[in-house]
């Protein structure tokens, strides 16, 4: 059986908040010219940037080389400023990474730190027609990627038991008012198999549903790590905040790598960048309790670095538009309710 989430105010440590950056054509990957600069974007990830992270630094990397140039400003400290500023150093190029935030204090951090590759990534009917298999190589790239650091010191990566519980007789949530893309199936061969597991199994007394092994990030290792090895090869960091494009014209570096999340909405004009709002419930890392679980709209994580709550909303509409990102007290209730319910049949 397995061993319940502590999940009361005794176990609560921190709530979090945060805005997904979301662009209804997918993310923003292209070179432009800005002045005397050229400018390389990467943002736009909407729910995915962490599990797209790699495969996106991978072709912002190929942009910014196609400059010719070999210093790099890198403008922001999230995921997607990390592991392409990571990968710009790793071919040998100079780079300083500009961030009015750094690692820790981003909105990475305060992510649910799952494989969710197609998470509110793009609309339907918003993206080009080769949107798709751009999308596939990203993921596959990343996954691997991912993949290769598990094991590593910290535990940045790793795999955790997954359950989702079925409820039949509960009715159906309404669906999304918009074609959010789902595409997680095209890449699933590259994850471990998902099976059923009855209410006899007795994994939780009277439930039953699908378990899976589910790729897991432990976001503070993870960015510590990434931040360690990006300084290491020879990186920079500089805090630095930018109160309008204009201000990066000052910057000694030739190519900008644009990675300011949805920071770019304002700075660079990108009134399609929409905000998901999305918020963390922390309970402290309960190390007997290391598994994942989806039950009644909300997604547990036991992380080494917390347990994280999330109510994920009765579809992918939930937190549109809203740019709020103050603590909703009755968010949290609910999330530690719904584990205590789950817990004490
Ligand atoms: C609740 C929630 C859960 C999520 N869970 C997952 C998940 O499980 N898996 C997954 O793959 N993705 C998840 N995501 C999505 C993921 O967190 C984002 O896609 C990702 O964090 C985007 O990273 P980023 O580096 O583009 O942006 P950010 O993390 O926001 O970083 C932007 C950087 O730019 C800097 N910046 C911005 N403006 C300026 C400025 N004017 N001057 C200087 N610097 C500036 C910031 O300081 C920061 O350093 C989740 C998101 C939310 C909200």
């Amino acid at each position: 059986m397995l061993t319940p989430f502590k999940a009361d105010r005794q176990h609560l440590m921190k709530v979090t908040v945060c805005l997904r950056p979301f662009r209804p054509a997918g993310p923003r990957l292209e070179l432009e010219r800005f002045g005397e600069k050229a400018v390389v974007h990467n943002y736009g990830h909407g729910g995915s940037g962490w599990s797209l992270s790699w495969g996106c630094a991978e072709d912002a990397v190929s942009l910014a080389r196609s400059t010719g140039e070999s210093e790099f400003a890198v403008i922001g400290a999230g995921v997607i400023g990390l592991t392409t500023a990571l990968r710009l150093v790793e071919s040998g190029a100079k780079v300083t990474i500009y961030a009015q935030e750094f690692p820790s204090e981003t909105r990475s951090a305060r992510a649910t730190g799952v494989w969710s590759p197609s998470s509110r990534i793009a609309l339907a009917d918003h993206v080009d027609s080769g949107f798709t298999a751009q999308w596939e190589k990203w993921a596959r790239h990343s996954y691997g990627a991912h993949r290769s650091l598990i094991g590593t010191l910290g535990d940045p990566v790793e795999y955790l038991p997954s359950y989702e519980i079925s409820e039949p007789d509960r009715p159906r949530p309404p669906r999304a008012s918009r074609r959010f893309m789902h595409l997680d199936r095209l890449v699933r061969d590259m994850e471990p198999a998902w099976s059923t597991f009855t209410a006899e199994e007795g994994i939780l007394p009277g439930r039953q549903g699908n378990v899976g092994q589910g790729m897991v990030f432990n976001v503070a290792s993870y960015a510590d790590r990434l931040t360690r090895q990006f300084l290491m090869r020879g990186g920079k960091m500089v805090r630095r905040a930018f109160s309008d494009r204009a201000a990066m014209l000052d910057l000694p570096e030739k190519t900008i790598v644009n990675c300011m999340g949805y920071g770019a909405k304002s700075i660079w004009g990108d009134e399609t960048l929409d905000p998901v709002r999305g918020q963390i419930s922390w309970l402290v890392p309960q190390s007997d309790a290391r598994y994942s679980m989806f039950y009644d709209g909300v997604f547990a994580v036991g992380r080494r670095d917390g347990v994280v709550l999330q109510y994920v909303g009765p579809n992918e509409d939930f937190g549109y538009g809203v740019t709020d990102e103050s603590v909703d007290s009755a968010e949290t209730e609910r999330v530690l309710e719904t584990m205590q319910r789950l817990f004490a049949t």
